[in-house]
């Protein structure tokens, strides 16, 4: 296969088959690799322009009833301190945030699905909404909750919604979770956000133990027949304190191969979807300090800065070496723009930034 002809092709919107996929996910030349993430970058400039949406994360609550294999604040990891922050704590960030100019907020958090805690959320929800008279857009990342508790969260004043299916091949999904997180029950949740009207955004991680090319390019293929809004995903990293860490300790410990896989995938998946809103995610940066930047020159449009109290930023440690628990808010807000400003981007302050690709399923603007 000639790369030039294949990205040429991909550039154009033409159709990639499989061994197509495989082959650019393949690529590990310096040249390859520069011409790959090209085509990716002519093509979010096509479809989403040079503008960069931030959304202002919060990580509400390391409280979760899952025990997914790879996770730092998987429930039976009984070295870490749980913490869940007040509304008053939650509403201070969403402040924050409106106040940096941010345009959306994100909450995200360990999985509960307990009535206090959907009676929480939805009132957080809510109060957040009538800040500035719903200045901020609000996307959550909550975990499985059943269709008539989106539907709430939805009501309240949540738009957005991001579900990794964290792999999308139902045995290698069963190998890295127990046998009660269901891989049906995830794809299932994942339609009952689309019934209740959310944008959905899913992903997977990448460079996990054992994921080999195949998997990644049925992944692709899952958000492309799911049709999704938004895609998060991002390199496997390893927390010693899991299962998957303890069983595969050296996964990823090439850092620069670990974040090349990564880009790849934003890449690959920008020519292929098109006009969704991809997420340079903090993985990234725990790779190298400038991850964010390549992932946005990869072909990603969305960045998440941290707004949350850095009180908490250290029990939020869904793998080692994560960035920015000692950097507040503010200093990262000067620092993320002036990187951005850097490699010729743009922030998109004040606006919600949707994903163009829900506009354009829905018939909306
Ligand atoms: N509990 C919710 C949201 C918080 S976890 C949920 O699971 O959907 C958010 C994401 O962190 C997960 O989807 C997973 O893809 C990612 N994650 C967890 N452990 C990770 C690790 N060791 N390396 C990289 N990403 C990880
Ligand atoms: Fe819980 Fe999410 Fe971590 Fe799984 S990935 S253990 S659901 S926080």
């Amino acid at each position: 296969m000639k790369l030039e002809t294949v990205l040429a092709a991909a550039v154009a919107g033409e159709r990639l088959d499989d061994g197509a996929l495989a082959f650019l996910l393949g690529l590990g030349e310096p040249a390859e690799l520069e011409a790959l993430f090209r085509a990716a970058y002519a093509v979010k400039l096509r479809y989403v322009g040079n503008r960069v949406r931030l959304r202002g994360l919060v990580e509400i609550s390391n409280i979760c009833r899952k025990n997914c294999y790879y996770c730092g604040i998987r429930s039976g990891n009984g070295k870490v301190s749980r913490f869940t922050m007040s509304r008053e704590e939650i509403l201070e960030a969403a402040r924050l945030t409106a106040r940096f100019g941010y345009g959306s907020i994100v909450l995200q958090a360990g999985e509960r699905n307990d009535p206090a805690w959907i009676d929480f959320i939805e009132e957080t929800v809510r109060q957040i909404k009538a800040i500035d008279g719903g200045r901020l857009g609000i996307t959550l990342s909550l975990g499985e909750q059943t269709l008539e508790t989106y539907r709430r969260w939805f009501a309240a004043g949540a738009h957005r919604y991001l579900l990794r299916i964290e792999s999308s091949d139902p045995e290698f999904y069963a190998r890295l979770h127990p046998a009660d997180h269901r891989y049906d029950e995830r794809v299932a949740a994942l339609g009952f956000l689309r019934e209740a009207g959310y944008q959905v955004g899913t992903g997977v991680m990448i460079g996990l133990p054992g994921q080999t090319v195949s998997h990644l390019v049925r992944d692709l293929r899952f958000f492309q027949k799911l049709d999704v809004d938004m895609i998060g995903m991002g390199p496997y990293l390893v927390h010693h304190d899991t299962p998957l860490g303890r069983e595969f300790p050296e996964t990823g410990s090439d850092a620069n191969r670990q974040l090349e896989a990564g880009l790849k995938m934003i890449a690959v998946t920008r020519l292929l979807l098109r006009n969704v809103n991809i997420a340079s995610t903090t993985a990234l940066q725990a790779l190298a300090p400038d991850g964010r930047e390549l992932g946005l020159l990869a072909g990603a449009n969305v960045i998440m800065p941290n707004v949350g109290d850095l009180a908490y930023r250290k029990g939020y440690l869904l793998y080692e070496n994560k960035p920015g628990t000692d950097e507040n808010a503010d200093s990262a807000r000067v620092s993320l723009e002036r990187a951005i400003t850097a490699i010729g981007e743009r922030i998109a302050y004040d606006e919600w930034g949707d994903s163009p690709h829900f506009a354009a399923r829905t018939g909306s603007r």
